[in-house]
Parts: structure tokens; sequence; C-alpha cells
């Protein structure tokens, strides 16, 4: 297991707000940290040492990320997987291209779920329209179909009731190949962050619960509020998938909770996750501090979780309502991104409270008014 030490760069492809936390978390320890992204002063940008501003599979600007780093790692998973592969064969990437490939791809990814033996929901692949007729025959109503590549926060998915509505889902075709998959009446989403090193040592963070808005992540509660065979069940995937795909690095693992206590595995994100943010404050060891530890080649920290927590992101419209509150709140840990323009729905922040008492704090929370549903 190679190592590599405080002094040495690491790079990061993405500067986003998660490149910004595994870089301010490497920082700490002295590291330096190159960012390849195509904005100039991007949120990892405004704390990196070197700035390549260039596409994301820009090939030059990908060698030359090579060049000035010891190790690479990436933010995001759709990045260009041909040239994460290259970089791979001139410079240090542990976690591989690989996950990449898989994680970009739903249909792979169910398939690698399958394979290390841990559950999904029922569906079928359709490479065309055509196809989704018949795998909904097979699959049933209600169903989701979801686009193979490229879909996040709810995008390229449309949720079908009957026949009628199958017209819905043609557009989605229109890019890429699709899945129907069966509606999960589900009782909870959860989340697992699973990281792992190339000496296969890995350990889960305590698994959140997630409640989306809109399709997106709105909060993390800490530990999640499901019985303990639900955890460890939930963890058991976790490192049976974590071990399967020979993880180096982090692996959010998503899940839905059904009312009898089984899980299904939703999807996996080969990165930080915005349900592991919590753990910056309430854990002994951040989600971003353990993936440098995983792809510097250290041994990793067994976690520890100092007091439940809550988790909210701020979105676009949630800024400037926060920001003329915050001083009154000494209990939240704030986080602003650095990202210029509060577009709406747009992440640009999160703050983590710490309390003895979830209940209480989720209702302070509504109480604020500032996250209005
Ligand atoms: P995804 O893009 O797959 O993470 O889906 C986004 C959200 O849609 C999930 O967090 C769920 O809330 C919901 N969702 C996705 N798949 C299903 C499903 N099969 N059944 C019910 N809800 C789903």
């Amino acid at each position: 297991m190679k190592t590599i030490l405080p002094g040495q760069t690491i790079g990061i492809i993405g500067g986003g707000q998660l490149g910004r936390m595994m870089g301010l978390a490497a920082k700490e320890a002295g590291f330096k940290i190159a960012v390849l992204d195509p904005t100039m002063d991007s949120p990892c940008g405004q704390i990196a040492d070197i700035q390549i501003v260039a596409p994301y599979n820009d090939e030059a600007a990908l060698e030359e990320l090579g060049e000035v780093s010891d190790v690479i790692t990436y933010e995001f998973e759709n990045i260009d997987y041909e040239g994460l592969k290259r970089l791979s064969e001139i410079a240090h990437v542990p976690q591989g291209a690989n996950l990449v490939r898989i994680t970009q791809n739903r249909i792979a990814e169910k398939a690698e779920i399958q394979q290390a033996g841990a559950p999904v929901a029922p569906y079928i692949a359709a490479q065309s329209f055509d196809e989704l007729k018949s795998a909904i025959d097979t699959i049933g109503f209600p169903c989701i179909v979801k686009t193979a590549f490229g879909g996040y926060d709810g995008k390229g998915q449309v949720k079908l009731d009957s026949l009628n509505q199958l017209q819905e889902a043609e557009s989605l075709f229109a890019h890429s190949a699709c899945i129907a998959e069966a509606f999960v009446p589900f009782v909870k989403e959860i989340s697992v962050i699973i990281q792992r090193n190339a000496a296969g040592e890995s350990y889960c963070l305590p698994v959140a619960e997630n409640i989306h808005q809109h399709h997106i992540l709105h909060e993390s509660i800490v530990p999640a509020r499901v019985s303990s065979n639900v955890i460890e069940q939930a963890e058991a995937a976790a490192r049976k998938i974590a071990d399967h795909l020979q993880l180096v690095g982090t692996l959010a693992v998503e899940m839905f909770v059904l009312e009898n206590d089984d899980i299904l595995i939703n999807e996996l994100a080969p990165r930080p996750h915005n349900s592991g943010h919590y753990s910056i404050e309430a854990c002994n060891v951040s989600q971003f501090h353990q993936h440098i530890r995983a792809i510097c080649g250290w041994p990793l920290r067994k976690p520890k979780l100092w007091a439940p927590s809550i988790m909210v992101n701020v979105l676009g419209e949630h800024v400037t309502p926060l920001i003329r509150v915050v001083k009154e709140y000494p209990d939240w840990s704030v986080h602003l991104y650095g990202k210029t323009e509060a577009k709406e729905k747009r992440k640009m922040g999160h703050i983590t409270i710490m309390t003895d008492d979830i209940d209480n704090t989720l209702q302070e929370i509504i109480a604020t008014g500032i996250w209005a549903e």
C-alpha cells in the first residue's frame, strides 16, 4: 500500500463542495491540494494550492493534474471514465477507474450489488422505449423508470402508476437506456458510508436517516431511527458491496427500509456523500478525513459518534434567511461552500446540530421558517 504523507500533493478531479471539504480536511494535516475544475475559484479552487481550469475530460489538463499530484482522487462520479483510466496508467489513482464506470451506469451498478449478495428492488433493463413496454409487463405498476446514465436528485426518472402514463417515459430514452424498477413502499431511507483502504481495512460511519424534499436531500438524522436489526443488515450489505468491489476510498450506499425491517439497496455513490456531512462535527473522524486516510494508504480510524445529530441542507433559497438568523443559534455549525450564485435548489451549504433531543431539534428547525416545504 503506497503511503502519501503531509507535504505531498493530493489532486482532486472536481471543484465542488465535496472537493472543498476533502481539501480542507487534507490541508489540516499539511497536504497540498491541486484541483481540476472548469471554473476558476470553484468551491475547492478557493482553498487549493494549485488550480487547473479546464473541462474534466480535457486530456492535457488531466495529465497536468497527474504531474503535479502524488495521489489523485475525485469528488463526483460523472467524470470521464476513459480519462480517469488513462490517468491511472501514468499517476497514482488508488481508487482505480472501475468503480466510476460501474456507478455511472445504473444497470451495471445493480448487477454488481446483486453479485455482491445484497438486495435491490425488482428491475428490468430496457434499451429502448419498445423494450420498456415488455419490461413493465413484468414489473407492474406503480413503477419508476430511471435513465441508466446521468440521473441525480430525482432528475432522469418518472413514476408511472398506469399504462396511460407510459408516454411520459419516452423522452428518458433520448440519451440513454433505462431501467424499469418496482416502486418500493419504503418507510424510511437510510445511507451507510463505508470507507476502505488498499489493505482491506474498512469502517462504516453511523447510519444516517435521510429525509428528502423535492427529490433533494433535506435532512440527515443520525443515528437513523431504525431497529438494531436494520442497522446490522445495512452495515453487512455495505460491507459485502465494498469487499466485492475491492473498494479503496469511500462508498455511500443508499437504501430503502421496508415496513417489515427488510432493506433494499437503491444506489451507490463512490465518494463522500451529502448524508455524511454530519461526521465533520459529530464524529471523531469525518468522512473527509477518513477518505484522505484511505487514499493516502494510512490505517483507518474507528468512527465514534459524539452525539446524535441533524444535518440540514442549505439550498439557494435558504441562504439569505439563514444568514439573517444564524448568530442566534450558537449550537448550529454552519458550512457555506463559497458558491457565488445562490440559485434556487442549488446546494450552497449545510448546518449540523448536535443534540440530545432529536424531536425537539427537528421542531426548532421547522420553527425557524427557513425551510418551508
Ligand atoms: P435515485 O435517483 O434513484 O436516488 O432516486 C431519488 C429518490 O426517488 C429516492 O431517494 C427515493 O426517494 C425515490 N425513489 C427512487 N427509486 C424508488 C423506488 N424504486 N421506489 C420508491 N421510491 C423511489
